[in-house]
């Protein structure tokens, strides 16, 4: 079986072959992007009988919803089942009149950052272009008619650049106006700054925006933060990054997870305002969330402002992510942490 929402599926050589003309391609993909048909069924205009020909050939959906959970700050959280058993989770915030989802990458993940909660039994797989854009399309339907969906954080589980060949159409299926229409400024895809793949997207031009996870102001303390750093380090990482910058034109963000007493002290700051200076960038600084059963904890208050206002002295625009649907779990690191999945209970498990 195909899967219909895997932009890679090629719907029109279907088509094509089935003597079905070409227009029901554009049809179809109204019917699925816009339209939030969710179901072959659901597509009126489309004659009963090609829709059951497609029924024999596609499947709508490859994952099944297991758990539901909504926050009352308006966030909430679906834990799909893939077709294989592995699980992902994907989150859609509420913030004002933006409406945006977190979505993953991977089961899993190979980076090894020791605070993170997503790689700490490593990688098991890259997700499916397909199983990406399901992701997106799940959450679609949470929200309600008048809603549109804004933005998307590439920041849930894995590392996006690790994955880039199912990444990029997924995105494109994001951006596009036959998609779900959201700009490429308001897509942003976070990496753990991988230099070779930061420059090919330098070289396709996708103009997304790019999110890089520091976490350490030198190469000595992020080795230990972040273990692939072993293997590239942060001079090239910035370098790459500032190719990014100029070939885009869109303001960085560097990320930084603030982690009490081991990268949240005054002198972390400084030398974190220096490897940063006459960068035109945004400093997105995450207060740590504590994962079970790992030893890092939540940064004191007064070290995240006096952190914050080092950085601002020296000219870094700064901003301090709030923390949201922390009490289901969806807050950001926290992905996958209580996957064990209550399979039978509705699919609105409202907490
Ligand atoms: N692999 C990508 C996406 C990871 S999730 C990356 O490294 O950027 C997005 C951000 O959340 C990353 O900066 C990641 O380091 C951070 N993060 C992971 N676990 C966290 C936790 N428990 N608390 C706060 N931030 C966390």
């Amino acid at each position: 079986m195909r899967h219909l929402l895997d932009p890679t599926c090629d719907i029109e050589s279907w088509l094509a072959e089935n003597g079905q003309p070409s227009y029901r391609a554009a049809q179809l993909r109204q019917w699925i992007y816009q339209k939030r048909a969710g179901s072959l069924q659901g597509m009126k205009n489309v004659p009963k009988s090609l829709r059951t020909q497609l029924d024999q050939d596609f499947q709508f959906w490859t994952t099944q919803v297991v758990r539901h959970q909504r926050a009352e700050d308006g966030t909430e959280k679906l834990l799909l089942s893939l077709a294989d058993g592995q699980t992902m989770e994907c989150v859609l915030l509420r913030d004002g009149v933006r409406r945006t989802i977190c979505i993953s990458s991977q089961v899993g993940c190979a980076m090894g950052c020791v605070f993170c909660a997503s790689g700490l039994n490593g990688l098991q797989r890259n997700l499916t272009c397909g199983e990406i854009v399901e992701q997106m399309l799940r959450l679609q339907q949470l929200l309600e008619i008048e809603e549109r969906l804004s933005h998307v954080v590439v920041m849930g589980m894995g590392e996006p650049l690790a994955n880039l060949d199912a990444l990029l159409p997924s995105l494109r299926i994001a951006s596009h106006q036959d998609g779900l229409g959201i700009s490429t400024r308001r897509i942003t895809i976070s990496t753990v700054g991988l230099p070779k793949a930061i420059q090919r997207l330098v070289e396709l031009k996708t103009g997304y925006h790019l999110a890089v996870s520091l976490h350490a102001p030198d190469d000595s303390l992020r080795n230990q933060l972040v273990p692939v750093n072993k293997n590239v380090g942060l001079h090239q990482i910035l370098s790459a990054s500032d190719k990014y910058f100029e070939a885009s034109g869109r303001r960085l963000t560097f990320e930084y997870v603030l982690l009490s007493e081991l990268n949240d002290c005054e002198q972390h700051a400084q030398k974190l305002s220096r490897l940063l200076k006459g960068r035109s960038a945004l400093v997105n600084l995450i207060p740590y969330n504590p994962v079970a059963g790992l030893p890092y904890r939540y940064p004191t208050t007064t070290a995240v402002s006096r952190f914050r206002e080092i950085l601002q002295q020296n000219g870094l625009n700064v901003q301090v992510r709030q923390r949201k649907g922390d009490k289901i779990q969806a807050a950001c690191g926290q992905l996958r942490r209580e996957n064990r999945p209550i399979i039978g209970k509705p699919a609105t498990d409202n907490p």
